[in-house]
Parts: structure tokens; C-alpha cells; sequence
């Protein structure tokens, strides 16, 4: 005979409704902090690892909520994208960046994250175009930071948004280089400007000789089909040297700093008159 079904635990479904409640409560402030403001970008150097010279920097969203601190972009931007707010927030990100990164110096590169699902939106370009425009910013001072995982859905339409971002002028960068699953299928389709290292092969590379032979042949790769490389997650000294010694990357990482606001940031830049 079958056995009959036992009730659930109470601590379960205590736990769960608290987490519910949690959630919910996540999802209503996520959306009512947009029009208020709360999300901001910070600012992450990319620096030229041969001379440390400075190139530009990688915008990296925070949210600031009065109720649950200041929260990073892995816990909202998942759910921004479930509950189909990911567009707007981004655009409000985009805006404040440009606005922020008019003033530096017009030799640095902006570099921002576009999330799959806005990739999917026919008239993406249109409107990133239309944010540039708006605040007279360069296409050739922008990067797009694409990941792997956003060339899983349609490519055609894909294909079409890169290309028409790179007749104007807009970098496309193929972020997280390596974590996805048919990198080599997608970069022959699509015609990317550079590749970014994923930090996980970065950060392993010392203890882990497979990393190590991971970031050499991506090296490789990119000599080959001529796209520069950014590493990210140069943490140490030692992961420098290691970067340095398989060619001239572009690089990021804890070595040079945290994402940092953009007050902090001009400061940043005056101290080295690059504002
Ligand atoms: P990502 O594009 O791979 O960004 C780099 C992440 O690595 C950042 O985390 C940065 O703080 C962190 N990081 C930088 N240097 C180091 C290092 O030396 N060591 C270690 N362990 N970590 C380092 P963050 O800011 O938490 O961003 C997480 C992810 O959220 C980003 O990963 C990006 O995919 C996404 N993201 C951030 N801002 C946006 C946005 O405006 N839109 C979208 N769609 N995604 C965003
Ligand atoms: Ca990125
Ligand atoms: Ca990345
Ligand atoms: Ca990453």
C-alpha cells in the first residue's frame, strides 16, 4: 500500500514563508528604487598591465537601500531581470555613467554590463544610442561587456545588435571568457573586439596548473584572432607577474582597487590629472 503523505515540519514551512516574505518585500523595493535613485555606479580601473597606466574604467551597479545597506549587483540584478525591470534600472545606471564619465579624461574608456535579456529588445541599440547622444558622449569611449551566456538565445538577433553597435563606433568585449559553453562556436559567429578572462581562471592560475595552461591558450587565442585580452581578478603581485609574462593585457582586479564611487572616483583621477 502506498504510504500516506506526512505534513510538512513546521520549522519548513516557517523558514519558507519568512524567505517569501523576504523576497517579496526585495522585489517591491527593487522596483521603487529606480525612480528613487538608490541605484548607482561604481567605478572599477582597467588598467594597462605592462605600465599600470590607467585606461579606463568598468562600471559595476550598486544598489544603496535604505532598508537592507548597501547591496551588490549578484542579489539584484537576478531578480531586477525576473520581475522585468532590468531595462530600466540599466538605463538609469547607463545615464548617471555617461554623465559621470564626461568628465574625465577623453582618453578613458567606459566599459558597462548588458544583461541577456535586454540583448533580446530589437531596439536596444536605438536606445543606448539615444543615451549617448543625449549626453554627447563618443561611441569610441564606450564598451559593451557581453557574457557568454547571452549568446545562448537567438543569435540572428544578436548578430544583427553587434553589429550595428560596432558600425557606430561602440567596443563589444566578450565578458567572463571561458565559464560558458560553446565560446569557440560563438566567437567565429560574432565579431567581437576583445575577450575578457574570466577572474576564476585568473585567480586559480598560481596553484592550479590547468588555470594556468587555461589563461595561456586563451592568450593564444586572442594573438591568433588578433582580439586583445582583459584579465580580471589581478589580485597580487604575483598573479601581475604571471599575467605579464604571457604578453600585453589589459587587466582589473583588487590590485588596484575597489569599485569605487564616482566622488571618489574624480579624486582618484585629479590626483593623477587625468580629470
Ligand atoms: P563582472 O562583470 O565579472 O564584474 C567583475 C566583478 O568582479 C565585480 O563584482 C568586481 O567587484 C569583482 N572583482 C573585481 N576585481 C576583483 C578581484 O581582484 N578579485 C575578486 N575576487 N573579485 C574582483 P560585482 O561588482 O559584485 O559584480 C558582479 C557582477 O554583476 C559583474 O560581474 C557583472 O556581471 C554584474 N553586473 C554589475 N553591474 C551590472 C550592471 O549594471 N548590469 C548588469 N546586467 N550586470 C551587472
Ligand atoms: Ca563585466
Ligand atoms: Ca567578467
Ligand atoms: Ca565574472
Amino acid at each position: 500500500a502506498k504510504k500516506q503523505a506526512r505534513p510538512a515540519p513546521l520549522w519548513f514551512e516557517e523558514s519558507l514563508e519568512t524567505e517569501l516574505r523576504y523576497r517579496c518585500e526585495l522585489e517591491l523595493a527593487i522596483r521603487e528604487a529606480i525612480p528613487a535613485g538608490e541605484f548607482v555606479p561604481y567605478y572599477e580601473q582597467q588598467v594597462d598591465l605592462a605600465t599600470g597606466e590607467v585606461l579606463g574604467f568598468e562600471m559595476l551597479a550598486r544598489w544603496h537601500s535604505p532598508t537592507f545597506g548597501l547591496i551588490g549587483p549578484d542579489v539584484f540584478i537576478p531578480i531586477a531581470e525576473e520581475i522585468g525591470v532590468i531595462a530600466e534600472m540599466s538605463e538609469s545606471l547607463i545615464r548617471q555613467a555617461l554623465r559621470d564619465a564626461r568628465e574625465w579624461d577623453p582618453r578613458l574608456t567606459l566599459s558597462v554590463n548588458i544583461s541577456p535579456l535586454q540583448l533580446r529588445d530589437p531596439w536596444f541599440a536605438q536606445k543606448l544610442l539615444k543615451l549617448l547622444v543625449e549626453a554627447q558622449f563618443p561611441p569610441q569611449r564606450l564598451e559593451v561587456e557581453i557574457t557568454e551566456t547571452s549568446l545562448h538565445q537567438n543569435i540572428a538577433v544578436v548578430q544583427a545588435l553587434v553589429t550595428s553597435l560596432r558600425n557606430q563606433g561602440i567596443t563589444i568585449s566578450l565578458d567572463d571568457f571561458g565559464t560558458g559553453y560553446s565560446s569557440f562556436a560563438q566567437l567565429r559567429k560574432l565579431p567581437f573586439d576583445r575577450i575578457k578572462i574570466d577572474r576564476s581562471f585568473v585567480l586559480a592560475m598560481q596553484e592550479d596548473s590547468d588555470s594556468r595552461t587555461i589563461v595561456e591558450t586563451i592568450a593564444l587565442l586572442g594573438k591568433g584572432l588578433g582580439l586583445p585580452i582583459t584579465a580580471e581578478g589581478v589580485e597580487s603581485a604575483e598573479l601581475l607577474e604571471s599575467l605579464q609574462s604571457l604578453g600585453s593585457f589589459k587587466g582589473q582586479g583588487y590590485l588596484y582597487g575597489k569599485p569605487q564611487d564616482a566622488q571618489a572616483t574624480r579624486e582618484f583621477l585629479a590626483e593623477r590629472a587625468l580629470l
